[in-house]
């Protein structure tokens, strides 16, 4: 995979200590990243992307791709090279209630031209993107680079300090953009202080085997809660990826259960996990994640502005925060192509992204927050099952009203394109 195409102006060196320049550098190769980098260097605006890792391959990434992500590599031309790659696609999700299993939503109703959540490793989706953009000479990747500090001068950032393994260098950018995700350096650099949507939770992640005609394997994804716990299941082809969700500080009460206690707590509430548990033997086998989401109250500063979970940590629940971070990138590069092409950027432009974004993302999260106190954390609390009550199954049946949930997974509270 090509890894950098870059203009002299931009070129990284290997000598060490050696300053560069560009317009626009992007920090963090996650989704937000790579995308707004794509979007901009297609548009011939010069870009340089730095990440930190020296690949793509990270175990506590989502992997699930949402009809309006869909529908924005189709726009930009690359849906065909994802859809090629080994894949999954979730239509409704299904919950196992006490008193029957629930589907909270089914995107088949929507009558879209991508019904469906698409599971394919998050890596594959990032190296597309980078492989895209690196088809464009005026973008340049670096892999390992690690920034340390904000160049900041007359009160504007101008760029920024990074470790790589050259040494020590410094990038000057008319626009920083800090899309290094939940704990942002260059946020912190700032000094943006994010403050907290969601009550956090603690999650156990780990693997369990799954035999290649797994017929669990047929939604894609699946899951329980109650009985003081919560278990998601994502099917990711050779093993399932399975998140433990348990409420924050009883991490140490699971422990001292040992692995046959979690496993019991488990089969408790997903039966059909049986042999797939033989597969999970020892506490190295899993991570503790504390889950946790927040948002800024300001995303930019003069010449610096953030995306993604950088500007916005989402819950993992309902799986959007690569989604969100996609549409960030894509609205940042709607509103910032111009001004950045004529160099007029002003701190207008950036205070104008924010503004674009910041009711989809408030909305997402505060649905995500009311699940998470009202449903997860209720759940938790109870020893029993969670069953879901009969006028909530009588919504779901109410012609256009029952789609709701379905839009706000497909697509948030507005549908972003790209615009150029
Ligand atoms: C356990 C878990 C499961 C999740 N599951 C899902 C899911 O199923 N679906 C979903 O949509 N979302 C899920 N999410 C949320 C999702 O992962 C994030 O919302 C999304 O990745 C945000 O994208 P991003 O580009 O803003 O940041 P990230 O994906 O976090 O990318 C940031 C990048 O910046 C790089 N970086 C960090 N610091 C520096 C630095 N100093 N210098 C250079 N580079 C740096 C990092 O290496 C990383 O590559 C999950 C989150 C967690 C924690």
């Amino acid at each position: 995979m090509a890894h950098s195409a870059a203009l002299p102006s931009s070129r990284p060196t290997t000598a060490p200590g050696y300053t560069s320049e560009t317009t626009c550098c992007i920090v963090g190769g996650g989704p937000a990243g790579a995308m707004l980098a794509l979007l901009l260097a297609r548009r011939g605006i010069r870009v340089t992307l730095l990440e930190m890792h020296k690949d793509f391959d990270r175990e506590f990434r989502g992997d699930t791709v949402h009809p309006s992500t869909l529908e924005i590599l189709d726009q930009i031309g690359v849906i065909g090279r994802l859809m090629q790659l080994r894949h999954g696609k979730i239509f409704a999700p299904t919950i196992q209630a006490a008193n029957a299993p629930f589907a909270p939503f089914d995107l088949r109703r929507l009558h879209i031209k991508y019904p469906y959540i698409l599971m394919v490793h998050q890596k594959f989706l990032l190296e597309i993107l980078t492989e895209e953009a690196a088809r464009f000479p005026n973008f340049c990747l670096e892999m390992g680079a690690n920034v340390t500090d904000l160049i900041q001068e007359n009160g504007e950032v101008r760029g920024v300090r990074y470790v790589s393994e050259g040494g020590e260098h410094e990038l000057r950018a008319t626009l920083t953009v800090g899309a290094d995700g939940r704990f942002s350096h260059v946020r912190t650099l700032a000094g943006i202080k994010p403050v907290g949507t969601s009550p956090p939770m603690d999650v156990l992640w780990f693997r369990l085997a799954r035999p290649p005609d797994d017929p669990l394997a047929a939604g894609g994804a699946f899951g329980g809660i109650g009985k003081g716990h919560m278990v998601v299941a994502l099917d990711r082809f050779d093993y399932w990826q399975v998140g433990y969700v348990i409420l924050k500080g009883s991490y140490q009460g699971v422990r001292a259960e040992g692995i046959d206690g979690l496993k019991r707590h488990i089969l408790d509430i997903v039966p059909q996990l049986a042999k797939h548990l033989d597969s999970l033997t020892d506490w190295r086998q899993i991570s503790l994640l504390s889950v946790e989401s927040s948002f800024c109250p300001r995303w930019y500063l003069p010449g610096l502005l953030l995306i993604g979970d950088a500007a916005h940590v989402m819950s993992p629940i309902g799986g959007v925060g690569i989604n969100y971070a996609i549409q960030d990138a894509v609205v940042a590069a709607n509103v910032l192509t111009r001004p950045l092409l004529s160099g007029n950027l002003s701190i207008s432009d950036l205070k104008a992204v924010q503004a674009k974004r910041e009711w989809s993302v408030r909305f997402i999260q505060f649905f995500q927050s009311q699940v998470q106190k009202r449903v997860v954390a209720a759940a938790l609390q109870s020893q029993q099952l969670l069953s879901v009550p009969w006028y909530v199954r009588a919504f779901f049946h109410i012609p256009y009203v029952r789609d709701w949930p379905s839009r706000v997974i497909a697509y948030g509270l507005v549908r972003v394109h790209v615009e150029n």
